[in-house]
């Protein structure tokens, strides 16, 4: 590519919504362009990169036997209505009416309609297993797209599914796409952790998250020092403490705390630690209101809770007004003391063994002291209910835990039987009868890739992308092309050279000053660098860097041809 034909539109603006450096670098360098919340236009230099992670997400899809198809972005609600999503998506799902006032929606992914296509195409157990995916746009009405293409309304996504008539042939392709995973995050250069996953409401057996590490990650992701152990801490278990709990040794006693409703202002007031202290959180339970009790320093894990059958797939704190009415008083005076019988108490599994705690009095500006459970409180149920902590042990029983930041860009699921059964999607097994098939989905996150490397590689300058990303390899630099035909002429030959051998080369014939043209590159993140000068010419040389270095060296062409073969 020649860049005085090309559409580069670079910025020394930092723009002023941006927080992420991968949102600030995109928009500086003119890769995307917003359009509205979450609706971004990828640019010729933005789609570039976007198609090389493509390129490498294609190749080993193909390599591991995955078919690749195209099915629609609009999609009827029927289908929706018989997997029961068409309601539970929530408002995620962007519903629109045709001119006939009949209801669809915009993919967010593409269970249903592959399930669709299954169940009228396969007939025998013969045809099986068969993985089919996709390159394709999804939207997601997110309740907050941030950071840029990171997490769009509209995003680009590769998904597969698979299809089973056993739960080991499941289990196999499940492990084949592992692979592929583990080879394309690999290739492209991201330093990444494959993760255990929580499988939420879809139930399923087996789910791992890729997550890119990168501080700026939305996700926590807790990892053992002295195994390969690693998970969302949505799903991190809290082993259950090897200590058992020790006999009440102080009298209950209510004492007043007017003003302190959280676990800090309580601790200080009465001076104890808050690992002395009992939190209860009231939420809504699937019949009346639930207590759930976690030691004052950890924090509830959601998403465990969200596992417990007392409590529906996505809980919901109580509100004041339940509260008030079910126990009398308002949140940040509750405790298990005395709570109705009504409202059953599970206890987090660290909460259990303690003695002599501190918790809410359940009665306005009070609370207790020398608290005990089953002498002072109910244990209905003992629970895994907290987030893991930097230093757990780690659940296999090797080492400690670690937590990191990641960037979710890929996640696989064994469905198992889900969607097929709900939708009727069988085949005819060995013995003529019809069996509802397995499958599996394998989702990856292409257009936020692109996002989640910047994250990862990027100094003061700007991007760096390793040669699997790059817009180009290499940048041709012309100093002063218009004052000299024979500088011209040879970064042309150079760049003709170049693009010959194979090798991606973008000539930077605008004629810009040096200090420009480099800078330019520098944002642009391109791997090597070579300047055409007169004074190179001379001596018969170019002047070579690598974005990663801090100096440039002398290098022949025939140099920089092998260094770049
Ligand atoms: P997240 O937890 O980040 O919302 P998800 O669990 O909803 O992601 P999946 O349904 O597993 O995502 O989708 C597969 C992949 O698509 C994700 O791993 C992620 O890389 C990508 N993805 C999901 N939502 C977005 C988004 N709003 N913007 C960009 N990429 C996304
Ligand atoms: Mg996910």
């Amino acid at each position: 590519m020649r860049l005085s034909q090309f559409h580069l539109a670079t910025s020394k603006e930092v723009p002023a919504d941006a927080e992420l450096p991968s949102h600030k670098l995109m928009l500086r360098a003119g890769m995307i362009r917003k359009l509205a919340s979450g609706l971004y236009t990828w640019t010729p230099l933005g789609l570039r990169v976007m198609r090389k992670v493509e390129a490498v997400v294609r190749e080993e899809m193909n390599r591991a036997g995955a078919l690749e198809m195209l099915m629609p972005s609009v999609q009827p609600r029927e289908l929706w209505e018989e997997s029961g999503r068409w309601e539970k998506f929530g408002n995620q799902l962007l519903k629109m009416k045709d001119r006939k006032e009949q209801d669809f929606c915009y993919g967010p992914t593409h269970e249903e309609v592959i399930t669709d296509f299954a169940r009228n195409e396969l007939k025998s157990y013969k045809q099986l297993p068969l993985n089919f995916y996709q390159i394709q746009t999804k939207f997601r009405d997110e309740i907050r797209p941030r950071f840029g293409v990171m997490r769009a309304r509209e995003f680009l996504m590769k998904d597969a599914y698979s299809f089973h008539l056993t739960e080991e042939s499941l289990a196999e392709t499940y492990q084949v796409m592992y692979e592929a995973y583990t080879r394309i995050f690999t290739r492209l250069g991201l330093k990444f952790r494959a993760v255990d996953a929580d499988t939420g409401a879809i139930g399923g057996s087996a789910s791992n998250e890729f997550q890119v590490l990168a501080d700026s990650g939305e996700d926590a992701i807790a990892f053992s020092d002295g195994s390969n152990y690693a998970a969302n801490i949505e799903k991190a278990e809290a082993l259950a403490p090897t200590t058992e709990r020790p006999a009440p040794s102080a009298e209950l006693t209510l004492v007043p705390t007017p003003t302190q409703r959280t676990i800090d202002d309580v601790s200080r007031a009465l001076s104890v630690s808050p690992s002395q202290c009992v939190k209860t959180i009231i939420v809504r339970g699937v019949k009346g209101l639930v207590a759930l009790c976690v030691r004052g320093d950890h924090e509830l894990n959601e998403v465990k809770a969200s596992h417990l059958a007392e409590l529906p797939d996505e809980s919901v704190l109580a509100s004041e007004e339940e509260i008030v009415a079910a126990i009398g008083t308002r949140p940040g005076f509750i405790g298990p003391v005395g709570l109705p019988d009504s409202i059953p108490v599970i206890v987090d599994r660290d909460a259990a063994v303690l003695a002599d705690f501190v918790c809410g009095g359940n009665k306005d500006g009070t609370h207790y002291t020398g608290a005990n459970w089953v002498r002072d409180a109910r244990i209905d149920r003992v629970a895994d209910l907290r987030q893991v902590v930097d230093g757990d042990a780690s659940p296999d029983g090797k080492g400690t835990l670690r937590l990191a930041r990641g960037i979710e860009v890929g996640h696989i699921f064994q469905l198992g039987q889900k969607y097929a059964e709900a939708m009727g999607a069988s085949v005819l097994d060995d013995q003529g009868k019809l069996a509802t098939m397995y499958m599996g989905c394998y989702g990856i996150g292409v257009s936020r890739i692109v996002a989640a490397a910047i994250e990862q590689r990027h100094d003061e300058a700007g991007m760096i992308w390793t040669d699997a990303m790059a817009p180009w390899r290499i940048a041709v630099c012309v100093i002063n092309p218009k004052n000299s035909p024979e500088v011209a002429a040879a970064a042309e030959a150079l760049y003709q050279e170049l693009t010959a051998a194979g090798i991606e080369a973008v000539l930077d014939d605008r004629g810009l000053r040096a200090g420009s043209m480099f800078a330019d590159m520098e944002l642009l993140g391109i791997p090597h660098r070579v300047v055409v000068s007169e004074r190179g010419i001379a001596a018969g040389t170019l002047e070579y860097r690598q974005r990663t270095e801090s100096e440039a060296r002398a290098i022949t062409r025939e140099d920089l041809l092998l260094l770049l073969a």
